[in-house]
Formats: structure tokens, C-alpha cells, sequence
């Protein structure tokens, strides 16, 4: 055992301060890995001060109990909160501990008690107290069982609450500040007791004896105080998610890991809505200059966050996107009010006696709006109501919740905003209460309503983190995604594209006998169809022809059992010519001509409709048939705006609320609507969205009743960067079979597109020229956006390699251009690449899906041709 074998530490050795956070101590495995950890700080030669938070859900249940009136419903969830503690205590094969049996025992008193004897706010910190106490005593039991002699220590003897004049009595007990200066004196009463020791988070005293809350999930701050008061060599917070990402990654999983951080920068993530670090917790470090380090529980060889004193300097850049919700605006309006000397005075005054701290605030001629943050405010209905009842007497007041604020941070925001219009062209379809720029020139800040919340931060992290980290060498502000840490499926290798290995010279030689050349290779076609071909719940797959129309491909995925979806006459013509007769058909087109419909019924293939209009206009083209419904289920996913597919900024599908007008009119014309469809967009690696799309399709199908099949569209995305996970095909297949037994009476089909063709596609080019301008070097290829939209369109990235040069060192950082006359015929921007030559062989990879598909004269250029390689 490590501790064991460790010489015993003086009485100046350092501290290093360990915080769990509530999932870390909630089961043994966890416990066995703080073990370790705790050990091996140990072994460092430090002093070890472990601060626990409560098991994960024990808080939620102790203010569950205190608000409950019914004394028996009380003493039964103490029972309940005490059985937890029973159950890990068992799986640790450890009696009952003395220390937790106090605690317990005093729980059920308390609970049984209720607020009387010591008024309602002292006894709801004290019961809210014992998640802590419990977690900490039984910590202490189980490291010391463990042959790591442990002390269990009082928090509440170590950190006294300071009292603050602007404090009521609620935010005195519950969300209490205690003041951290260095103290040598409880280092050395410490030391004098052992090596290492175990406290609690949350928890402090005040001046009275009585015990308080520093807020909820306050321990990251309890941690930070003690780091302070022993002057620590460092926090560490142990937590289920190895740093602080550019997103919440449960939300974002292409958030970035952000592996360094100083005090400002971080304090300014956690307070605008990382949840991942209390807000309060950083301004103790900052004057002694301890360290934070943010960890992992159970991944801990995983680097992590530090944050420090040392500023990094670079480019100004938003580092982060959070989220608050449960904002409440205060919007107050009085005529001329902005030259009433005393106005805003009087306006605050009131926040200020009833308890309420102002975050955010705006101001016009007639109206100054400011937001109330709960996590500030312990917010209530009633604190706001008796406010707005007051303030009514000195102007008009509108109460706006819910809301969210909104906050994208990082360093320099003032000279970032030029870049922002994308940003602000997202926010500007919603309604946006109130736009506020910090003054420490660190965030920007947007109040919207909640509702919105959950949609928007994936899109803006696409626009502001992902898509500009891929455009530009990121490496030294972002480290890896959540996903490619965390994510089930198969990481992409750098280095296993098979147009890296046996096929380079081939394509070496393509490239030197004419350029622009698309080169498709059939084994990758084939290997992506049978990857999805594992999917045992699909009853129907359809390739999705858009996406490359190629003859050779069209036959392959016919070989492989594959149907067709075509949005065009000239798709379902090009498939009938390549294709056997028996291969299924959809056509799914969006704004058709009245011809186009009436063609496609002569066809075998299978008829789908997005709109009124055409059984409104054209009846008699439809009547009797057999059709699909393609419906907009109210929101739109994918890798950029431009491939969003549903919501109404999107022109497909037709709303849910117009079905029932839709099954009117089908009645009027006879025509049965056997199929429901809906396809949300393109680039989606979130295996749990289809599930979604099914169970939504399903229940619409089953108040339309003469559904036989669910079409739940494609999108499966294609990962474009190495170390990025792929979409986990077994896992999706999974969410799939579960949502299918729910609903078993459909058919389930899909129609992916990209999926099968992008990676077997790459698009050979030549070097023509170079320029240098200022300290950008732009490197000419004899094609461009004629050949390859897409980083135009969408601003997708696509790899790019001197193929002449694959093995020389990347040491020039170039502009990659073609020859059209357009500012946006940029293929790739900042890619790092050998020092190149004219007639060198480029490669663009990744380009076998709306590649040559979507490519046009324009400039009258040569067409890229096409090349199979079976
Ligand atoms: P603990 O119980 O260990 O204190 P918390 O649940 O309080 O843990 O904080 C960790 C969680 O914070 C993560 O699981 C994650 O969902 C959330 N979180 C929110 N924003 C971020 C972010 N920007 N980076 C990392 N985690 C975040
Ligand atoms: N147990 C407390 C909470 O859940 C404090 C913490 O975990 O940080 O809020
Ligand atoms: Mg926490």
C-alpha cells in the first residue's frame, strides 16, 4: 500500500487539497479509485485534504424532505437517505461506522423534529448539511479500512462565514461566504493530527454556531477555501468529466477540452453557467496563486484542465458558449426617466431590500431591463412578486421568465465582434431580451427565452468553436472533442484513409496524366453499405443518389441490397438506367412541378408529398394513389445552417399542425398516406436522433392509421477529422430495436447518403502558382469551387495533402485557392502542408459525396472527370 510504504511527512510538508464531487463518492469502485488517487498524492510527499460532496442525489432528497409538511413523509425519506448510505456501506463490506450512526441517528431527530425549534431556513441548512456529514464519515471508514489511516475533520470548525451587509437571513444560511486568508495555526493543528484527513464540502459555520450553505454545488468553493486557508499546492476537483470543455459536453459532444486556463478566464466559464466549477470557487485561489486542476474520477490518466495565474496570450477567440436558465428579467419603464436625477437610485434600492442582486442590466430613454440570476438569488415567486409590487409604485414593470442567458467568453470580445454576424444573423430570428458586454471585455452576453436554449447552444458552437477550430490550426486553445475522449464508437486513425496506402501511387499517376479528376473507390462504397447493412432493425435502406449519381456506384449499392431515393425525374432516370428493375424507388421531391408527380406515378417508384398545395391544386394527379408524408417535426440538425432540414426556417415538410388540413384534402382525393417521413439534415453522429425521429413519426402514425412504414431520413454523419469518433452503427442499431418494440407494427426505413460515398471519393488537383501577401501565402490549384462547393456553401472541411510530398515535413501554412473569380473559392484556409511546387499532385479528400454532383461551368472551366477504382 502506497501510503504505508511512504516516509513520514514534517511538519512543513505541502498540502494538496482533493475534492469529489457527488458522483465520484457515490459506489465502491469510485471509492477504490480516490483510494488510489488520495495514495498517490500521498506518495508525492504531501499532506492529503480530501472534501466530499454528498452522494449524488442525497441533497436533491434532503431538500425534498424539508419542504415536505407531513412529519411521516419526512421521517420515511430519512429513511429512505440513510438506506442509500446502508447499500454502498455494503457493497464496501464495512459495518456501520460510530461517525455515521451519530449522523443518522441525529437525521431521523431532525426530520421528526421539523422547522420549529430552530426556524425554518437554520433547520433546512442543517438537514441539507448531513448529506455531506454522511458522505465524509463514511469516506473516512472506508480509506482508513483500506490501510490509509484518514481523520475525519469538521468543516465547520475550519471555515466561519463571514456576515456581509448586504445579506438577508435566507442568503446567510444558504448561500453563505466565508472570508480564506492563509492560516498557519489550523496547518499546524493539522499536521499535528495525521497525514491525511477528510472533510466536507458545502458546509460552514456562522458567527452564531449556527451551520450554513455556501449554495448549490458549493463544495468546488469549499475546496478552494481550504486550499486558501493552507496554502495549498494545489486543487484538485475530482468530477465525471475530465476538465472544462468549450460547451457542456452532455449538450455539445464536440465540445473541446480546454487544458489551460488562467483564474479570470475560468471564473468567467463558471460563472456564466459551466456547471462543472461553483461559481464562487475561483476568487479564493486567486491571491495565494493556487493552482486548480480539474480531473477526471474515472478516466484519471486523462490530462485535464489547469487553471492558473499566467494569462496565455493569443488571438482573441471565444473560448467558451454557457448557458444559465431560470433567468427572470425586470423590465421597468418611466417616461424620460434617464434624466430624473435619482431614478435608477431608487430602482435599486428596492433589488436591494428585497435581497435581490442585479446580474445583467440595459438601459434606453424610457426603460432600464435588468436579469435576476437564481444562482445568485435563491430566487422565488414571491421575492420577485413582492418586487415588482414595489417597484410598480415608481414605473411600469413587466416581469419576463423563464429566460436564459446566453454567454460566449473568452479574452478580447470587444475586437471580436466584426466576427460575430453569423452569430448574431442566428440570434436574430429569436427574440432577444437583452444584449450585454461585459466591461472586462471577457463575455458577451444574450438573454433569450428558455425555451430556445437547448437548440441554440449546439448551432453556436458549431458556428464559433467547431467550425472555426477546423478552418485553422486550434491545437494551442482547444485540446480533444468530449466525444473523441469519451464516445463509444470507433475513432477515426489519422493515417488509415485508403487513399494514404495502396492506392497512392495509383492516384499519383492519375494526378499526373490530367487534373481535375474525382477517383472513387468501390471497396470503401461497399464497406460503408455493409456497415449499415449490420443495422438488423432497418427493414429498408435507400441511397440517397443526390450525393454522387455515378453509374458504378448507383450498381455497387444495388449489389449491395440497396433501394433508391431520388428528388428528381433525372435522378429516378439515371437510377432506372444503371440499376436492375427490382431495386425499390422512392422520390421525394420539394417545390416539383405539377409534370414531375404525374411522371413519377408512371414509374414504379414510391410518391412523396411535403405540402398542401398539391392536393389543394392538382387532386385528380393523385387520386387513388399511395403516397408518403413528409412532415417538418420542428427542428433542424446538421453540421451548418445550410444543411438544416427542418424547422420553419427550413423549406421542407410540411408542419405537424397542418396534417389534419393534409388527411382532409388526401380523404376528398382518395389517396392513402402510407408512409410518414421526416429527414432533419445532414452530418448528425448523435446515434440517439433517429431513435427520436421513429418515436415521433410513430405516434403521428398512429392517429393517421393507414401508416404501414416510418421513413426516418438519413444524415449519418461522416467524422472528418482524425481522432473523431465515428457513428456508432451497433449502438444506433440499438436505439432503433428499442424505439421499433415500442411501435412494432411499422416498417422502419432510411435513406442514407453521404454516409456510403463521402470517404471513397477524393478529388486530384495540380499546384499552378503561389502568392504572398503580407504573411499569407495563397497556393494556387487548376480547380476549385467549380469542382467542390462545399467550403464555400457550408463551410466544410475537407482535408487537403501535397500527395507528391505525403512523407515531406508541413512546414509552410498556406490558403489552399482555386482559379474561379470569386473571393470564396478557398478550399481550405491555414493548412499547414510541405513547402509546395507547381505540377505537385494535391489531394481533397472526403469529396466522393456533393462533389462532383453539385459542381457547375462556371468560368467555363474544364469539368473535373470521374475515375472508379474497383
Ligand atoms: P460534481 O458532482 O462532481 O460537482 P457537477 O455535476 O457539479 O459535478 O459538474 C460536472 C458537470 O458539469 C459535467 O458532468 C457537465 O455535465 C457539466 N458541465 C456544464 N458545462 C460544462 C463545461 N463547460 N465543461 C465541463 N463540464 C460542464
Ligand atoms: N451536495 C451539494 C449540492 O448538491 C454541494 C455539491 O455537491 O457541490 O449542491
Ligand atoms: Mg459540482
Amino acid at each position: 500500500m502506497t501510503s504505508n510504504a511512504s516516509a513520514p511527512l514534517s511538519a512543513g510538508a505541502p498540502w494538496i487539497v482533493m475534492k469529489f464531487g457527488g458522483t465520484s463518492v457515490a459506489t465502491l469502485p469510485r471509492w477504490q479509485n480516490i483510494r488510489e488517487l488520495v495514495a498517490s498524492r500521498r506518495a508525492e510527499g504531501a499532506r492529503v485534504l480530501v472534501v466530499v460532496s454528498a452522494l449524488t442525489g442525497i441533497t436533491d432528497a434532503l431538500k425534498q424532505l424539508c419542504a415536505q409538511e407531513d412529519k411521516s413523509k419526512r421521517i420515511e425519506a430519512a429513511k429512505m437517505i440513510a438506506q442509500r448510505h446502508y447499500d454502498l456501506l455494503d457493497h464496501m463490506q464495512l459495518a456501520v461506522p460510530d461517525t455515521l450512526a451519530v449522523r443518522l441517528t441525529e437525521l431521523a431527530r431532525l426530520a421528526e423534529e421539523g422547522p420549529a425549534v430552530l426556524g425554518e431556513l437554520a433547520w433546512s441548512a442543517l438537514m441539507q448539511a448531513h448529506g455531506e456529514l454522511m458522505s465524509s464519515a463514511l469516506g473516512a471508514a472506508f480509506l482508513s479500512h483500506s490501510g490509509l489511516p484518514t481523520q475525519w475533520v469538521d468543516a465547520r470548525d475550519c471555515l466561519a462565514a463571514v456576515a456581509l451587509p448586504n445579506q438577508n437571513e435566507r442568503t446567510k444560511l444558504l448561500s453563505a461566504m466565508v472570508e480564506a486568508k492563509p492560516d498557519p495555526a489550523l496547518n499546524t493543528r493539522l499536521a499535528k493530527l495525521g497525514e491525511v484527513f477528510i472533510t466536507q464540502g458545502f458546509i460552514a459555520r456562522e458567527s452564531q454556531g449556527r451551520t450554513v450553505l455556501l449554495g448549490r454545488g458549493g463544495s468546488d468553493t469549499s475546496a478552494s477555501y481550504f486550499g486558501a486557508l493552507l496554502k495549498a499546492q494545489r486543487v484538485e476537483i475530482w468530477t465525471d468529466v475530465a476538465g472544462m470543455f468549450t460547451a457542456n459536453p452532455r449538450q455539445v459532444p464536440g465540445a473541446r477540452l480546454l487544458q489551460k486556463l488562467d483564474y479570470e478566464e475560468a471564473q468567467e466559464i463558471a460563472s456564466t453557467g459551466a456547471k462543472v466549477l461553483h461559481p464562487r470557487c475561483l476568487s479564493p485561489l486567486r491571491e495565494p496563486r493556487v493552482p486548480m486542476l480539474i480531473k477526471d474520477t474515472n478516466r484519471p490518466e486523462l490530462e485535464g484542465t489547469v487553471i492558473g495565474p499566467e494569462v496565455r496570450e493569443h488571438a482573441p477567440s471565444v473560448k467558451a458558449i454557457s448557458a444559465r436558465k431560470g433567468i427572470t428579467l425586470v423590465s421597468m419603464e418611466s417616461v424620460g426617466m434617464w434624466q430624473q436625477v435619482g431614478f435608477l437610485a431608487d430602482v435599486f434600492a428596492q433589488f436591494k431590500q428585497h435581497g435581490l442582486s442585479v446580474d445583467l442590466i440595459s438601459s434606453a430613454e424610457t426603460n432600464v431591463t435588468v436579469s435576476l440570476d437564481p444562482t445568485e438569488n435563491l430566487l422565488d415567486s414571491d421575492a420577485v412578486a413582492a418586487l415588482a409590487s414595489d417597484l410598480a409604485k415608481v414605473c411600469r414593470v413587466k416581469v419576463i421568465a423563464p429566460c436564459a442567458a446566453i454567454t460566449l467568453a473568452g479574452r478580447g470580445m470587444r475586437s471580436m465582434l466584426h466576427t460575430l454576424s453569423g452569430v448574431l444573423a442566428e440570434f436574430g430570428q429569436l427574440r432577444v431580451h437583452l444584449i450585454s458586454q461585459s466591461s472586462n471585455n471577457l463575455n458577451l452576453t444574450f438573454v433569450v427565452d428558455e425555451s430556445v436554449v437547448d437548440d441554440l447552444i449546439p448551432r453556436l458552437h458549431e458556428m464559433l468553436i467547431a467550425a472555426g477550430a477546423l478552418r485553422t490550426d486550434d491545437s494551442a486553445l482547444f485540446g480533444p472533442s468530449w466525444q473523441s475522449l469519451y464516445g463509444s464508437g470507433e475513432v477515426v486513425a489519422a493515417g488509415d484513409a485508403w487513399w494514404r496506402t495502396e492506392s497512392r501511387d495509383r492516384l499519383l499517376q492519375l494526378g499526373a496524366e490530367a487534373t481535375p479528376r474525382y477517383v472513387y473507390h468501390m471497396p470503401t462504397v461497399r464497406q460503408q453499405a455493409r456497415n449499415l447493412k449490420t443495422l438488423a432493425a432497418v427493414d429498408r435502406l435507400h441511397y440517397a443518389v443526390k450525393a454522387n449519381t455515378h453509374p458504378a456506384i448507383l450498381r455497387a449499392l444495388a449489389e449491395e441490397g440497396f433501394g433508391f431515393e431520388c428528388v428528381s425525374p433525372g435522378e429516378l432516370k439515371a437510377v432506372m438506367a444503371a440499376v436492375p428493375e427490382s431495386a425499390p424507388l422512392l422520390f421525394t421531391p420539394n417545390f416539383a412541378p405539377r409534370e414531375d408527380y404525374a411522371w413519377a406515378f408512371g414509374t414504379r417508384a414510391t410518391v412523396s408529398l411535403d405540402s398542401l398545395y398539391p392536393l389543394e391544386h392538382w387532386g385528380e394527379v393523385f387520386r387513388g394513389r399511395e403516397i408518403v408524408l413528409r412532415v417538418d417535426l420542428g427542428r433542424g440538425l446538421g453540421h451548418h445552417e445550410k444543411v438544416r432540414t427542418g424547422g420553419s426556417g427550413s423549406k421542407f415538410g410540411l408542419p405537424v399542425d397542418q396534417i389534419d388540413t393534409f388527411l382532409r384534402l388526401a380523404d376528398t382525393h382518395s389517396v392513402t398516406v402510407r408512409g410518414l417521413h421526416a429527414h432533419l439534415g445532414s452530418g448528425i453522429l448523435d446515434d440517439k436522433h433517429w431513435g427520436e425521429v421513429y418515436g415521433q413519426l410513430a405516434s403521428l402514425a398512429e392517429r393517421i392509421g393507414s401508416v404501414a412504414f416510418l421513413d426516418i431520413g438519413g444524415g449519418l454523419g461522416v467524422p472528418s477529422h482524425p481522432g473523431e469518433a465515428r457513428l456508432d452503427v451497433a449502438a444506433l442499431d440499438e436505439v432503433l430495436r428499442k424505439v421499433k418494440a415500442a411501435y412494432p407494427h411499422y416498417k422502419l426505413w432510411m435513406e442514407p447518403g453521404r454516409y456510403l460515398v463521402a470517404d471513397a471519393g477524393v478529388l486530384l488537383t495540380r499546384v499552378t502558382q503561389q502568392k504572398g501577401k503580407g504573411s499569407w501565402r495563397y497556393l494556387g490549384v487548376d480547380t476549385g469551387m467549380n469542382s467542390l462547393i462545399r467550403p464555400a456553401l457550408y463551410d466544410a472541411w475537407h482535408e487537403i495533402v501535397n500527395l507528391t510530398r505525403l512523407d515531406e515535413p508541413a512546414t509552410a501554412l498556406y490558403q489552399v485557392v482555386g482559379p474561379i473569380c470569386e473571393s470564396g473559392d478557398v478550399i481550405g484556409s491555414d493548412r499547414r502542408l510541405p513547402e509546395a511546387k507547381e505540377g505537385d499532385v494535391v489531394l481533397i479528400a472526403q469529396a466522393g459525396a456533393y462533389g462532383k454532383v453539385m459542381s457547375s461551368p462556371y468560368n467555363l472551366r474544364d469539368e473535373a472527370e470521374e475515375i472508379i477504382l474497383d
